[in-house]
């Protein structure tokens, strides 16, 4: 069961060639680009082999999309692994997942900013988010529409333990990854224009850096658009099976 470290470890380097081969094509690409490995519904064992053979390599972190998988892992592994959390979250997990991520890039809501800043203040710590932002308006996924950025960031001078570091994006699945293109140069240009408005008004809790997007599929796409940080699953662990 799983695959060997030498393996992960070739595996991982191809995919930074890949990426810096992607970054040197656009102009548009971001200077660093940090690889995230989605270890979701894999076991333990084999995302610590991972971590261990791609962090000499880069990798920045593992990925998980559910705070249980996630806090079972982290509970048999290493304390130097780093984590991101990037699945949907509910409120009446928030209280869990905090202090265990160290970024979540799946802020999607008012009502869930909410409550990650009432427990944040509680422990007294500033929770690193990115805005999820539904840019093809699919009805089947959550998100914020772009039309609803600003108001949010603005709003968010009133969560001092929310920063909000950029935004993420899941694109539409499509069969040639160019077809999703159009999305990633979407959320750059979005990012850019609320950094823009930003910087206008001197907001301190904003800080709007990171462009999360980019899977096994269109990563490199998603490089070539401006993405700081893609989060590959498939393409490191091989296709998953789900028990
Ligand atoms: C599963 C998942 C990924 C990784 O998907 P792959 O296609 O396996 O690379 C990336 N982002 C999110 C939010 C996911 O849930």
């Amino acid at each position: 069961m799983g695959l060997p470290a030498a393996d992960f470890a070739e595996i991982i380097n191809n995919i930074q060639a890949e990426i810096a081969a992607a970054r040197a094509r656009s102009a548009n690409a971001a200077p660093r680009i940090h690889l995230l490995a989605v270890s979701k519904t894999r076991p333990a064992a084999e995302a610590a082999a991972c971590w261990q053979a791609g962090q000499p390599l880069g990798l920045a972190a593992l990925a998980e999309n559910k705070v249980q998988e996630l806090l079972e892992k982290k509970s048999k592994l290493p304390a130097d692994i780093r984590w991101h959390f990037i699945g949907h979250l509910q409120t009446n997990k928030v209280k869990q997942v905090l202090g265990q991520a160290e970024l979540i890039h799946s802020l999607d809501s008012w009502h869930l900013a909410e409550e990650i800043n009432r427990r944040a203040e509680t422990l007294q710590i500033v929770v690193k988010c990115l805005l999820e932002v539904n840019v093809a308006a699919e009805s089947s996924k959550f998100g914020l529409r772009p039309d609803e950025l600003w108001d949010f960031c603005k709003s968010a001078r009133d969560l001092p333990g929310v920063r909000i570091c950029g935004l993420m994006t899941v694109a539409p699945a499509v069969d040639n990854p160019e077809q999703a293109r159009p999305v990633f140069a979407e959320l750059r240009s979005l990012r850019d224009e609320l950094r823009q408005r930003a910087e206008k008004v001197a907001y301190s809790h904003l800080d709007l850096q990171e462009l999360s997007m980019g899977m096994s599929n269109d990563y490199k796409v998603a490089v070539e658009e401006g993405a700081t940080m893609v989060r590959l699953g498939s393409l490191i662990f091989g296709a998953r099976v789900y028990r």
